[in-house]
C-alpha cells in the first residue's frame, strides 16, 4: 500500500493571507499530477464547530454530505479537487478538547493526568493520520490562524512532532507569509516574512518552502535574499501573486514550479500536471460573451464570504452559459413597499438565499412578490422558498397571515413550521426535535435524497427522478397547507422519496420561479455547474436580452468587485 505524504501549510504575518486558495491551488495541481489528493482545515478557535457562528463574522457554514457544519475553506477544496469533504476533513479546538475530555470522563485516561502535550497534541496528531488509507497519495493540511497565535501552539506542536514521526519524506512544511510592496520605498519588503519564519523556527518547525503573498512577483534577488535569512533553499521560494479571477491560482502556481518543487522533496511521482481543463475554464472566465446581473437579497450582504458558495455557483452558472455575472447584494431591510420597485428593477435574476431569524424577511418577501409578478427569474434557497411559501400563501391563496413558525411561533396559520418527528437518514430512523432543543446541532442536515417530478423547470434542470443534495434547516414546508397551495398553482417538484418532505417549489407559466429546501451552492464546481443554477443564469441571460441596456458596473466572472481583464494567456512554460 502507498503510504500518504502530507503538507502541513501554515501562515504568517497576518491573516486572510489565503492559506484555503493556497491548499486548494496547490491540491489542484497535485491533483493534476494524477495523485489521489484530500485537504484538511485545523482551525485554532473553541467553537466545537462554525454551526453558531455569526456569517458576517465568520463567513459561510460550508456544509458536507455527512452533515459535518465546516469551514468555508472546504468549499474551496471541494470546488478544486471536485471531490467530496467530510467531517473528517475539519477540526477545531473546541472538537479536539471536546473528544479528549468525553475520552478522560469515560475513564480512558484512569490515574493519569490530562495534559495539552501529550493527550491534546495526540488527539491532533489521531485527527491528521486518521486521514491515511483508503488511498490517499497526499494529505494537505491547513492550519488556520497566524503562527504566533495562542490557540494555534497545541497544532503546531503536534506538526513537529509528526514530522519526527513519520520523517522527512513524508511532511512538508509551507509557510505562507505576506511580502508587502512599500510604494514609498519602490521595492518589496522581506522584514515581516523573516520574523514570521524566525517565530516558526522558536516553537521547532523548519520551512521547507516559503509561499510569499504580495501584490506583484517576487524577483529572483528578493527571493534569494528570503531563502539566506530563512534557511531554505532558493529555489523553494515562490511568490502567490493576487489575482484577478481566483481560478487562475493553480496555473499560477504551476508556472512558478510549485508542484514540481513540492514532488521532488516528497519524492512524488515525476510526472507533469495536467491542466487542460483548468486553461479551458480560465479561458472561459475571461472571455464572457454577454453579462447577467444577478440581485443576492438578503441579511448578510455586508460580508461576502458570507454568501461565498452562492457567489462561486453563479459564477459557474455563467460559465456554463458564456456570460459574465454583476452581482448586486442587496440588503433586504432596505426593501419596503416604497422602496422595491427602485432597487430591484433593472435585475435580470434575483435569488433569495438562506437565513435565520426575523430580521429582513419581510423584505424578502416583498421580493419574491416582485419577481413573482414582474416575471423576473427567481431563484429561492432555504429560506429563500420559504419565503416563496409564505408570499404565496399570503398573496395567491388568499392566507394574509401566512408565515412561518420560525418568525411568528403563535400565528395561525404557519405555512412554514418546525416538524417534530421525520425520518432522518442518516441515523436510518425517525427522529423527534422541539424548539427548545440545544442550538448546536438540531438541524436537517447534510445530504438527503429528493424525487423530482417529470415535467417540472426541476426534473428538466436535473434530467433525472432522483437526486442528493445538502441541507441546513429547521423548518419545513407545512403538508397542511399543500392542497390549497396546490390548488394556487403552486407545484411541489421535489419531495422526500416517502413523500413527507418538501423540497422543491416551482410556478409555471413564469420565466423561471423556483424554491429548494435544500443548499445547492454546496455542489456547484467550476468544472460542473450546478443544473439548477446553470437554468437559472440561463432564464437570466433570457431576460437580459429583453432590456439590453449596460449593467451599472461590469463585475468579472468569479470576483465580485473587479472588472474581469482581457487575457488571451494560454499555459505559459515554466519560469
Ligand atoms: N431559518 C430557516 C430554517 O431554519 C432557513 C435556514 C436556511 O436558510 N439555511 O429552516
Amino acid at each position: 500500500m502507498r503510504e500518504t505524504k502530507f503538507i502541513f501549510i501554515t501562515g504568517g504575518v497576518l491573516s486572510s493571507l489565503g492559506k484555503g486558495m493556497a491548499a486548494a491551488s496547490l491540491g489542484a495541481l497535485l491533483k493534476a499530477r494524477g495523485l489521489s489528493v484530500t485537504i484538511q482545515k485545523l482551525d485554532p478557535y473553541i467553537n466545537v464547530d462554525p454551526g453558531t457562528m455569526n456569517p458576517t463574522q465568520h463567513g459561510e457554514v460550508f456544509v458536507t454530505d455527512d452533515g459535518a457544519e465546516t469551514d468555508l475553506d472546504l468549499g474551496h477544496y471541494e470546488r478544486y479537487l471536485g471531490t467530496p469533504m467530510s467531517q473528517k476533513n475539519n477540526y477545531t479546538s473546541g472538537s479536539i478538547y471536546y473528544s479528549v475530555i468525553s475520552k478522560e470522563r469515560r475513564g480512558d485516561y484512569l490515574g493519569g493526568t490530562v495534559q495539552v502535550i501529550p493527550h491534546i497534541t495526540d488527539e491532533i496528531k489521531l485527527v491528521i493520520t486518521s486521514l491515511t488509507g483508503a488511498g490517499t497519495d497526499v494529505a494537505i493540511i491547513e492550519i488556520g490562524g497566524t503562527v504566533g497565535d495562542i490557540e494555534s501552539q497545541p497544532f503546531l506542536e503536534a506538526i513537529r512532532q509528526l514530522r519526527g514521526d513519520l520523517g522527512k519524506d513524508r511532511c512538508l512544511f509551507i509557510h505562507l507569509t505576506l511580502v508587502p510592496y512599500l510604494a514609498a520605498a519602490g521595492e518589496h519588503k522581506t522584514k515581516p516574512t523573516q520574523h514570521s519564519v524566525k517565530e516558526l523556527r522558536s516553537i521547532g518547525i523548519h520551512p521547507d518552502i516559503i509561499l510569499c503573498r504580495c501584490e506583484t512577483p517576487v524577483s529572483q534577488d528578493l527571493k534569494r535574499k528570503i531563502a539566506l535569512f530563512c534557511d531554505v533553499d532558493e529555489d523553494a521560494v515562490f511568490s502567490s501573486v493576487d489575482v484577478d479571477n481566483v481560478y487562475k491560482l493553480p496555473l499560477e502556481f504551476y508556472e512558478e514550479g510549485l508542484d514540481q518543487k513540492v514532488a521532488i522533496m516528497l519524492r512524488l511521482p515525476a510526472r507533469n500536471a495536467d491542466l487542460g481543463d483548468w486553461q479551458k475554464l480560465v479561458y472561459e472566465l475571461m472571455h464572457p460573451q454577454g453579462n447577467v446581473t444577478i440581485g443576492i437579497v438578503g441579511k448578510y450582504v455586508q460580508l461576502k464570504e458570507a454568501y461565498k458558495s452562492l457567489h462561486e455557483a453563479l459564477v459557474h452558472g455563467g460559465i456554463a452559459n458564456h456570460v459574465n455575472i454583476t452581482l448586486k447584494y442587496i440588503n433586504s431591510e432596505e426593501v419596503t413597499p416604497e422602496t422595491a420597485v427602485d432597487i430591484l428593477s433593472g435585475l435580470d435574476g434575483i435569488l433569495v438565499p438562506g437565513g435565520f431569524g426575523e430580521r429582513g424577511v419581510e423584505g424578502k418577501i416583498l421580493t419574491v412578490k416582485h419577481a413573482r409578478e414582474q416575471k423576473v427569474p427567481f431563484f429561492g434557497i432555504c429560506l429563500g422558498l420559504q419565503c416563496a411559501v409564505i408570499e404565496f400563501a399570503r398573496n395567491v391563496a388568499g392566507i394574509a397571515d401566512a408565515n412561518s413558525e420560525e418568525f411568528d411561533p403563535t400565528g395561525e396559520h404557519k405555512v412554514i413550521y418546525l416538524m417534530t418527528e421525520w425520518f432522518d437518514h442518516h441515523k436510518k430512523c425517525r427522529v423527534t426535535r422541539n424548539q427548545d432543543s440545544d442550538k448546536g446541532g438540531t438541524m436537517r442536515l447534510g445530504a438527503y435524497p429528493c424525487a423530482l417530478k417529470e415535467g417540472t423547470m426541476a426534473f428538466a434542470a436535473y434530467g433525472k427522478k432522483m437526486i442528493n443534495e445538502r441541507h441546513r434547516h429547521r423548518f419545513e414546508v407545512n403538508n397542511a397547507y399543500r392542497e390549497v397551495l396546490g390548488k394556487g398553482g403552486m407545484v411541489f417538484s421535489g419531495l422526500s422519496p416517502d413523500g413527507d418532505l418538501v423540497e422543491i417549489i416551482e410556478l409555471p407559466g413564469h420565466p423561471w420561479f423556483l424554491g429548494c429546501q435544500f443548499h445547492p451552492e454546496f455542489k456547484s464546481r467550476p468544472m460542473q455547474p450546478h443544473p439548477l443554477f446553470r437554468d437559472f443564469i440561463a432564464a437570466a441571460k433570457e431576460q437580459s436580452q429583453k432590456h439590453p441596456a449596460a449593467p451599472p458596473s461590469s463585475v468579472g466572472c468569479g470576483q465580485a468587485a473587479s472588472t474581469p481583464k482581457e487575457s488571451t494567456r494560454q499555459a505559459k512554460p515554466r519560469r
